[in-house]
Order: C-alpha cells, then sequence, then structure tokens
C-alpha cells in the first residue's frame, strides 16, 4: 500500500477537502500512474452531491485522468515507465463476457467504475482528484504525442462519451448534427462530430456562447430560448446529441429530427423523461442513451484526436479552486472544462 493525497467528498453537501487515501501495491498486472492532471466531469458533482442515489464518503471522484507510468508490474507489456497515459471511467471489467470480448466493457455487469464502485478486494475505487492511482494495465489508455496531457484528460470521459454515439449511429460526411448543451460533453461532441465530416449545429440555453461554438467548428448556433428554433429546425436532423445535465422538454426535440432520426442522451439528469408516443410514432423515430464507451473505442479516439489535432479546451485549476469550480459547472459557467493540475494536490 501507499498513502497518497487527494481530495474528496465527505458528505453531499459538503465542499470536498484534501485528504490522504492508500493506493494498493502493483500488483502484476498493474500499472502505478502519477497523475498530471484530472479531469472535471458533471457526473462528479452528480455523485458526490449523492443526487443519483447513496454515496461511499468519503470519496475521490475524477474519472478523466492523464499522466505518466510511474512503476508496471512483471506481467504488463503494453505500457512503460515514462509512457504518457490516461485512464477514463472504467478500472475493470470482467474480459470474459460476450461484451467484453467484443471491447464493451461498458456493458459488462461485473464493471468496475473508477471512483464509488466495489474493487475485486472489496475496497471502494477512489477517482483522479489525486496524484497517484493503480490500474489494470488492460484499463490505461496510450496518450499519443502531440496532445498535451491537460487538454488529452477530458477526452476519457468527455471525448468517449461523445464518440461513441457519433461512432454508432454512423455519423460522417452528409450528416445532420445537433449537439444540446455546450458544456464538457457539448463542446468535445461538436469538434468530433465536425471531425468526422458532419454539418453540426449547437442548440444552447442562450447565444452566450456563440463564437465559441462557430470556432469550435459548428456551422449553426441556436437558443432554445427562442421559440422559433424549434419551427425553424422541424424535420432537421438525422441525429441529436443530448448532453444536458437537467431535465429536458425532449417532445419539442423529437420534432427536430428527420424522419427515422435519433435522439440521442447522454446527459444524466434524475427526473424521467416524458416522451408522448405520437412524437415516436410519426416519422419513425428513435430515442436512445449511450454510456461512455469501450476500451477499444478509447484508443481509437484518442488516437483520431491526436490525427486531427482536437483536444478539449480547458481551464487549469489548482485544487483549492475545485469547490467553486464545481459551482461554475453547476452553473453552466465553464468554457469548456476544468482540469485539475495535480501537483497542487
Ligand atoms: P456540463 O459541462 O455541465 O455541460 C452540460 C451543459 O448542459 C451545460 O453547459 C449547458 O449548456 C446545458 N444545460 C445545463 N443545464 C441546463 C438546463 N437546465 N436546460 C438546458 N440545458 C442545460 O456537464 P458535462 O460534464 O458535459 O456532462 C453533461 C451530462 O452528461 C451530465 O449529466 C453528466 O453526468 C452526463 N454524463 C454522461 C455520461 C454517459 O456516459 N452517458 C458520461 C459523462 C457525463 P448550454 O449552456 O450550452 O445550454
Ligand atoms: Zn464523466
Amino acid at each position: 500500500m501507499r498513502t497518497v493525497k487527494a481530495w474528496a467528498a465527505t458528505a453531499a453537501t459538503e465542499p470536498l477537502t484534501p485528504t490522504t487515501i492508500e493506493r494498493r501495491d502493483v500488483g502484476e498486472n498493474d500499472v502505478l500512474i502519477e497523475i498530471a492532471y484530472a479531469g472535471v466531469c458533471h457526473s462528479d458533482i452528480h455523485t458526490a452531491r449523492a443526487e443519483w442515489g447513496d454515496v461511499p464518503y468519503p470519496l475521490v471522484v475524477g474519472h478523466e485522468i492523464a499522466g505518466t507510468v510511474a512503476e508496471v508490474g512483471s506481467a504488463v507489456t503494453t505500457h512503460a515507465v515514462g509512457d504518457r497515459v490516461g485512464v477514463g471511467c472504467l478500472v475493470n471489467s470482467c474480459g470474459e463476457c460476450e461484451q467484453c470480448r467484443a471491447g464493451n466493457e461498458q456493458y459488462c455487469p461485473d464493471q468496475i467504475g473508477t471512483y464509488a464502485a466495489k474493487d475485486r478486494d472489496g475496497s471502494i475505487t477512489q477517482g483522479g482528484y489525486s496524484t497517484h492511482v493503480v490500474v489494470d494495465a488492460d484499463f490505461v489508455l496510450r496518450i499519443p504525442e502531440g496532445i498535451g496531457l491537460d487538454v488529452a484528460a477530458p477526452l476519457l470521459c468527455a471525448g468517449i462519451t461523445t464518440w461513441s454515439p457519433l461512432r454508432r449511429w454512423g455519423v460522417g460526411p452528409g450528416s445532420k448534427v445537433a449537439v444540446v448543451g455546450l458544456g464538457g460533453l457539448g463542446h468535445m461532441g461538436v469538434q468530433l462530430a465536425v471531425a468526422l465530416g458532419a454539418e453540426v449545429t449547437v442548440l444552447s440555453q442562450s447565444l452566450k456562447k456563440q463564437e465559441d461554438g462557430l470556432a469550435l467548428g459548428a456551422s449553426e448556433y441556436r437558443a432554445t430560448s427562442e421559440e422559433s428554433t424549434f419551427t425553424d429546425l422541424r424535420g432537421e436532423f438525422d441525429l441529436i446529441l443530448s448532453t444536458v445535465s437537467a431535465e429536458l422538454p425532449i417532445r419539442q426535440y423529437m420534432a427536430m429530427l428527420a424522419p427515422e432520426g435519433t435522439f440521442v442522451n447522454v446527459g444524466a439528469p434524475v427526473e424521467p423523461f416524458e416522451v408522448p408516443a405520437f412524437s415516436l410514432i410519426m416519422g419513425g423515430k428513435s430515442l436512445s442513451g449511450s454510456n461512455i464507451g469501450g476500451i477499444p473505442a478509447t484508443q481509437e479516439m484518442l488516437d483520431f484526436c491526436a490525427e486531427k489535432g482536437i483536444g478539449a479546451q480547458v481551464e487549469v485549476i489548482p485544487a483549492e479552486k475545485v469547490n467553486e469550480a464545481w459551482d461554475r459547472v453547476v452553473a453552466s459557467d465553464v468554457r469548456y472544462r476544468f482540469v485539475i493540475d495535480a501537483a497542487t494536490i
């Protein structure tokens, strides 16, 4: 065991505070990572504030981890000391089921999340708001040269979560895609869809971030506070990707889909959606969801980002600013991902 520094949540209503946690010894298939940066995902906030259910406090969140390999186990052949690596939302899975064999670890019933999950040894996994982490080598991704570790960190969740549905629904040249919500996930979704060749519209609550959205490659940017947005864009999109962290009147969005279009929800508010049958029946539309993505797809996305020169737009913060940053994320006041400098933890 080694004792490392971290910032932890101790209760739903308390700010994060500095602490120490134990990391396991490096097993034969493990990698010890010296964390350089940890992205702040809205899921960290939903989780720590107990919006999704009970929390095993004290808990260290963070599942957008980028750093350098500091030690490898004797059986590890895929990573070496000094390599630039990342860890996303998963740190293990059964490795044997049909889904794992297909590279869809995110569907494995025995998947182990990077934080708040029961690990193989019975302990609760602790995430990336920390200086070091020990992870099974199969769940460690390579960060290609050419992407800074700070801008790479958010790719490990925000990147793969938006990449996965864009690929599943075959987005490419000729696709008309709308991305709802220009936050951490949304700004990655826009960049990735544009790089795949799609024509992209941002649907945001206001026009405050219009200039940024267009600079990210969107060809149109519309405010959902304007009723005309919904009428002007009726029947327009093949795919609507919602990254909204709060309740959304989905029926209004279904009307903006072209026939046989799909609304994919990746945002994770707590309240159920209300969708009238006719908004699906007419036009043969689909409503779907998507959960992060598998390990092979995550590597594919990282390699694609390096090739296309894509990264997250980040605001690097010292750990002591994390509580303030969380409040700003909740207020949709982030451009476009906070990333904690692990050297300040
Ligand atoms: P974020 O940075 O806070 O972005 C969410 C965006 O949603 C905001 O920037 C805002 O964009 C929009 N929004 C917020 N409140 C809204 C409201 N009341 N009505 C309409 N739009 C609103 O969060 P994130 O880190 O990107 O995460 C987004 C959601 O995805 C969270 O719920 C998170 O838990 C979830 N998530 C899911 C997965 C998955 O695998 N499915 C993975 C990671 C995260 P505008 O200001 O542009 O309107
Ligand atoms: Zn996340």
